[in-house]
């Protein structure tokens, strides 16, 4: 997916996780009708497991909702037992795809360098990624939140991502699914560093490359947090399983 655009419209990501059974799809439909009822400011993406992403595609088809894989392999195919590969989010009607994602680097064991393998499929599949970086709090209790994580987007972003299509999600480990959001003054700090990253390593492009906020956003911070510097959409979690929240987030962007 070529890079059309230099000034994106915010993009609000759903994360469902292990979450959603077929009747979550009710919600779904919910989301796709709310934004039905006029055209979204923002981009808006549900990325719900693998098992629904097919059927949710369709459920929300003809409205203003994306639909992405919460992770792919690295490889186009192979013997990966329980692995979907980027090209397997694709057929299933996906046009983006979530990497790098903390939970799988912590449950997972993912590295860097598997991210950024990840990314590269995703872009050889004609998805969008969206690359996840974060600290830790003990990081951030030391003073290194700043310089792992540019660390850490350094080594998660591959060279291909130039001239194409994605985006980069700042998720400080602390902050998911605890209730306890960062400060706007630790978000716009960070939002700065990467975008200083991002143009440093991608020149222009780098410049409009969304930066997404995740971490405990919910319908009563998600205007300060949108409004900040630098912020170019959230990537919600929790907010995100019920219509009526992920609207209300969707709607302060
Ligand atoms: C996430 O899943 O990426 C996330 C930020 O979760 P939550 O909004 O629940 O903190």
């Amino acid at each position: 997916m070529t890079l059309l655009s230099t000034t994106p419209r915010p993009l609000i990501a759903g994360n469902w996780k292990m979450n959603g059974l077929s009747t979550a799809l009710d919600e779904a439909r919910a989301i796709a009708a709310g934004l039905d009822r006029r055209p979204a400011a923002a981009r808006v993406a549900i990325f719900p497991p693998a098992t629904l992403l097919h059927r949710l595609g369709e459920a929300v088809e003809g409205s203003f909702v994306l639909v992405g894989g919460q992770d792919c392999h690295g490889a186009a195919s192979g013997a990966h037992t329980g692995d979907i590969s980027a090209q397997m989010v694709a057929d299933a009607g996906g046009t983006m795809v979530i990497v790098g994602h903390s939970e799988r680097r912590t449950d997972h064991g993912e590295t860097c360098q598997q991210v950024a393998g990840k990314a590269q499929a995703a872009l050889a599949a004609g998805l969008e990624p969206i690359i996840c970086v974060g600290e830790s709090l003990e990081q951030r209790q030391a003073g290194e939140a700043v310089s792992f994580v540019i660390g850490q987007l350094r080594n998660s972003l591959p060279d291909s991502l130039a001239g194409q299509a994605f985006d980069v999600a700042y998720e400080p480990l602390w902050a998911i699914g605890t209730g306890h959001v960062a400060s706007v003054e630790n978000i716009v700090e960070m939002h700065a560093a990467i975008r200083t990253e991002l143009v440093a390593r991608f020149g222009e492009q780098g410049r409009a490359t969304p930066i997404l906020y995740g971490g405990s956003v919910k319908p009563e911070n998600a205007r300060e947090i949108l409004a900040a510097p630098e912020v170019g959409g959230a990537l919600v979690g929790g907010a995100s399983l019920k219509a009526k929240d992920f609207l209300a987030i969707v709607e302060a962007a």
